[in-house]
């Protein structure tokens, strides 16, 4: 299985103040259609079995999403589409707009879901999207975003009133939320290892992770290259086999700060993106920490 989140366009028709996709600057870029086509035969020929179409919003561009999605068919490449359900106003059109997305293959909803996006997105709109995905035969989940704080018990108990499937998952303090003020840490030493998931941005330039980890400009530490002038096949080795990343993705960050020498009573005061940034968005750690990668993995796996 080899996944990869697709940024068609950073485009969004809503302005969340968390979001992670996009930074304060307006700007927004887009793949031309026939450019992400090509991408995705190239993707499905080095061996891709999902994409995610993901933020900006995806529904902005339906036809083109309706094709990209075909094609993925075509691949027998697994499909998912993230959306904030601002296009889920009413059921008849609701089940009109799954329909079609149903018959040019998509396997997947993923409906964003938090106290930030609903400032523009009615909460029945997610709902109508759920059942509509229910009605239609397409798998759904709601992804919450949270910061576990008190504020956020109203929009949980409204997903488990409709008995809607959710997944809780923590806002990440980067884009729009990187000054957002934080509560202090209450948990236990955590591994804090990372799966890791690939992400290609508009610009074709092709990611090691598809959070935070593509806001690391001091170091460009998870670009892996472009697509459009490197082979895919190429650059899935380099994330593959960066000695670096798989100290993440099997020893875990915390284990990494602790080989740095970062006390543990201050490691544990760290989410898993901060730290990974403390450690990888730094140029001299990064550097080190590079260089010292193929040894840790070595010594340090239990
Ligand atoms: S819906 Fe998603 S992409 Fe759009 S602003 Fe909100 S978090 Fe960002
Ligand atoms: S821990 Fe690092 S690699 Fe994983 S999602 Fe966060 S920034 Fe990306």
């Amino acid at each position: 299985m080899r996944n990869i989140a697709f940024g068609y366009s950073t485009r969004c028709n809503i302005r969340c103040s968390h979001c992670v996709a996009v930074g304060e600057e307006l700007t927004t870029s887009k793949m031309e259609l026939q450019e992400a086509k090509e991408a995705i035969n190239e993707l499905a020929e080095a061996g891709i079995t999902g994409i995610s179409f993901t933020a900006g919003e995806p529904t902005i561009y339906a036809d083109d999403l309706l094709e990209l999605l075909s094609l993925c068919k075509s691949h027998s490449i697994f499909t998912r589409v993230v959306t904030n359900s601002s296009w889920a106003k009413d059921t008849v059109s609701t089940l009109s707009q799954l329909k079609a997305l149903k018959n040019s293959g998509l396997n997947q909803l993923r409906l964003s879901y938090s106290r930030w996006h609903q400032e523009h997105v009615p909460q029945e709109n997610v709902l109508n999207a759920a059942q509509g995905a229910i009605a239609c035969g397409i798998n759904y989940f709601v992804s919450f975003v949270t910061d576990f704080s008190e504020t956020d018990k109203n929009y949980e108990d409204y997903l488990r009133e409709n008995a809607l499937k959710f997944f809780p998952e923590p806002l990440i303090y980067s884009g729009r939320a990187k000054d957002y003020l934080k509560e202090k840490l209450f948990t236990d030493y955590q591994d804090n290892r990372c799966a890791m998931n690939l992400y290609l941005a508009p610009d074709f330039n092709l990611y090691a992770c598809c959070d935070a980890g593509n806001h690391f400009t001091k170091t460009n530490a998870f670009l892996l290259g472009n697509l459009q002038k490197d082979s895919a096949t190429e650059l899935f080795s380099k994330s593959d086999h960066n000695p670096l990343f798989n100290c993440i993705r099997n020893i875990g960050l915390s284990t990494i700060a602790s080989y740095t020498g970062m006390p543990s009573r201050e490691i544990i005061t760290y989410r898993k993106c901060e730290l990974c940034e403390k450690l990888l968005n730094e140029p001299q750690t990064f550097t080190t920490l590079n260089k010292q990668a193929p040894f840790m993995l070595q010594n340090l796996s239990r």
